[in-house]
């Protein structure tokens, strides 16, 4: 059935979109670039987005360039192409402007992962625990928390913490374990994981291994244990896409989202980059949740300024509050400028 605004503006909740007919003959490049103007909007997009939507963002980057852009945004809108706790976190950063995701539905199983009812009852069984969260997390979850942190500075924000004190990391147990194993911590982990690095097949990476010798494993720590195990580099996205610009290898298994294949192609177009296999019948590691964006959605999104990311005061700024910490430290240990 084809809707009008009103019906689509009224069905949104459920849909999670504007679920509009778009003209297939509309060039969307040109039109996001005059909405963008016509709007004072920018445009930050993840690199698991889709190349179209990365081919048009103003900013493409991984959580804590994305927080960090998001803050500093002097625009009237910030479109977020990415998951619905990024838009959540640019809001808590940056409340006067008005905050559109594509798609509502577009949500994180790492960030479900953790529901706040249970989180609060597992704090209170660590009372001298301080909880350091991953910033994959709801804004409930950020709330509880005293620091955040991203794969890119979790290191620097768990090595700001005095040794003696005992620390809680959420939600991510996989990068948890590998973060314990690196600073010699021995950080209680919440039992979560995303879907999307925990689908890595060890014995088809090995197999690929085999097939291109001089091919360089590189993997996010989200990935399980075995796999960071025979990695040749571990690292956040920016870390991976920084590592295979200034390595010398040609070839690199690419352990993480496979969108991020489309700006490590572009940066070094030389070099081979495939991406690491699942452990099913799929030949993709796509996030199901950040390729429900797409460029339509994109489009009327910008078009009618719908979904908006609302937020309760008091929550978003019990979230702010850790979010301003890992700022503090990320820039403290020049991370950040
Ligand atoms: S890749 Fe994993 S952590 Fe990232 S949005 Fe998708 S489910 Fe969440």
């Amino acid at each position: 059935m084809i809707m009008n605004i009103e019906e689509a503006e009224k069905n949104i909740e459920q849909k999670g979109f504007l679920d509009l007919e778009v003209d297939v003959k509309l060039d969307l490049f040109a039109e996001i670039e005059r909405l963008k103007k016509e709007k004072n909007a920018i445009l930050l997009a993840h690199y698991y987005q889709e190349p179209d939507i990365q081919d048009v963002a103003d900013y493409i980057g991984d959580s804590l360039g994305l927080a960090q852009k998001a803050r500093q945004a002097d625009a009237d809108i910030i479109v977020f192409a990415g998951v619905h706790f990024m838009a959540e976190t640019a809001k808590i950063l940056n409340p006067s402007k008005k905050v559109l995701l594509p798609d509502l539905k577009a949500g994180c199983s790492l960030a479900d992962s953790a529901p706040a009812a249970p989180f609060r009852a597992f704090k209170e069984k660590h009372p001298n625990h301080i909880v350091i969260s991953y910033i994959n997390c709801t804004a409930e979850i950020k709330a509880l928390s005293d620091i955040i942190c991203t794969s890119g500075n979790a290191e620097k924000i768990i090595e700001s913490v005095p040794k003696d004190q005992p620390i809680i990391f959420a939600p991510d147990r996989n990068l948890g374990a590998y973060l314990n194993k690196k600073t010699g911590r021995n950080m209680v982990l919440w039992n979560g994981a995303c879907m999307v690095h925990e689908i890595f097949s060890l014995e088809k990476i090995t197999k690929l291994k085999m097939r291109h010798p001089n091919a360089k494993l590189i993997a996010h720590p989200e990935c399980e244990e075995p796999v960071l195990a025979i990695a040749d580099y571990i690292g956040s996205t920016t870390q991976l896409l920084k590592y295979s610009q200034t390595d010398t290898a040609m070839e690199y298994i690419v352990a993480t989202e496979t969108g991020i294949l489309h700006q490590m192609q572009q940066a070094m177009p030389g070099k081979t980059f495939i991406p690491a296999p699942p452990n099913n019948s799929c030949a993709c590691n796509d996030c199901p949740h950040m390729k429900l964006n797409t460029l339509e959605k994109l489009y009327l999104c910008m078009m009618y300024e719908k979904p908006e990311i609302l937020m309760d005061e008091e929550l978003r700024l019990a979230a702010k509050k850790p979010m301003d910490r890992m700022m503090e430290i990320s820039k403290a240990a020049g991370l950040i400028g």
